[in-house]
């Protein structure tokens, strides 16, 4: 079945099932899980994903009203949330779908009561904070808990849910997410002596949970990690046994020998300093190789390490296999995975360069086929 693709990507369920249950189980006694399957599940495939674990998670979050509604034609009926602002004239879909809006301003609340009013529902929402991040949000002050007030007391609106979200919890250096929690709390307190008390409240991304910051509210949100992937290289995750989800593969095209001081690809930007062996394999910019990893990355070749030499092309790449035994036109190239006992992970492969992680598997065109395992 493979062989037949220039490039393709197996996606490994199992895994993505096997991240979310270590995590459950390195938290308290009924905390709800969201997982985060928006940019096409990292570029994983949220529909497939969304299938596989709807049963193990309580809540989906997505950034835009078409990701959501894309998981309800598929028939996705767990709680479904943006965690991102939607045009004023969708307001009314999100309603119809049942799909929960991420609100920060009192004309967007009046909006949604009013739109749901006229569709004879009550909507759920959750409020957004912003305590640091300074990109959607109330900022936690006396004036915003007014008007989180005031939309309380909307009719068709349910404040279900309210939340913030950490700029910093994947950094050595915690100080600034365990302040953005303790403005959190703080701000809580006060809707508290108000009389309002969201049912669901939430903080935690990938990296939070691993650091056990704010993973005593009620949910959390797991993103990167329930794809195996570390937050950052400053994220500790021995505790957790994650497993990632996503390999690459393409095959080699063709093989030639040149010569000591011919160049390789555009711009001529590799010279061979000696005789040497090179391939050509199937993957290139256009399939979501970043540029940047031009005479930087390598592949796996026979479980040989192999540069990237020159630069990327949108289709195409050309690698030094001068160390790589008995190569042959039709080998498979592993851009993500295993072979033969090496391995490359995203974390590694970008480290030095200018993208990263979450980037590069969100960056992986539709071009290439996901294969689910
Ligand atoms: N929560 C919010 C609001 C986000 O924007 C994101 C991701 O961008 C996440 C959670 C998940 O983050 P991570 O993938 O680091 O777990």
């Amino acid at each position: 079945m493979d062989s037949y693709r220039r490039a393709y990507a197996k996606v490994d369920l199992d895994a993505i099932k096997h991240n979310l249950t270590v995590t459950k189980k390195a938290l308290k006694e009924n905390m709800k899980l969201a997982a985060i399957v928006k940019a096409d599940g990292y570029g994983h495939g949220s529909v497939p994903v969304s299938l596989y674990i709807k049963d193990i998670v309580d809540f989906f979050c997505v950034a835009t009203l078409e990701e959501g509604v894309n998981l309800r034609y598929h028939g996705i009926t767990n709680p479904i949330l943006i965690l991102a602002c939607i045009p004023r004239n969708s307001y009314k879909e999100s309603i119809v779908f049942d799909i929960r809006e991420s609100v920060f301003t009192l004309d967007q609340a009046k909006k949604i009561n009013d739109e749901a009013g006229e569709l004879g529902k009550k909507i759920s929402i959750h409020i957004a904070i912003d305590t640091g991040m300074n990109r959607i949000g109330f900022k936690p002050t006396k004036e915003s808990a007014d008007i989180i007030k005031e939309i309380s007391e909307m009719e068709n609106i349910d404040i279900e849910g309210i939340f913030t979200h950490f700029h910093s919890a994947d950094e050595s250096d915690l100080t600034s997410a365990k302040e953005q929690e303790s403005l959190f709390r703080q701000f809580l307190d006060l809707l508290k002596s108000m009389g309002i008390k969201p049912a669901i409240v939430h903080a935690s991304n990938s990296a939070a949970i691993v650091n056990g910051i704010g993973t005593d509210f009620d949910m959390v949100r797991l993103g990167i990690t329930m794809y195996g992937v570390a937050p950052s290289n400053e994220v500790n995750l021995t505790n957790f046994n994650y497993k990632p989800a996503l390999s690459i593969y393409s095959t080699i095209t063709y093989i030639k020998r040149i010569k000591a001081g011919e160049s390789v690809s555009y711009g001529a930007t590799f010279k061979a300093e000696k005789d040497m062996d090179i391939a050509t394999i199937s993957f290139g910019y256009a399939d979501g190789y970043p540029r940047d990893l031009s005479n930087k990355g390598y592949v796996l070749i026979n479980g040989v390490k192999c540069n990237l030499i020159g630069r990327i092309c949108m289709d195409q790449t050309i690698v030094d296999v001068s160390d790589v035994p008995n190569v042959n036109i039709g080998d498979m190239v592993v851009i993500l995975g295993k072979s033969a006992g090496n391995s490359i992970t995203v974390d590694e492969l970008t480290k030095d360069s200018n993208t990263f992680s979450y980037e590069f598997i969100c960056g992986i065109n539709k071009r290439v086929p996901r294969l689910y395992y």
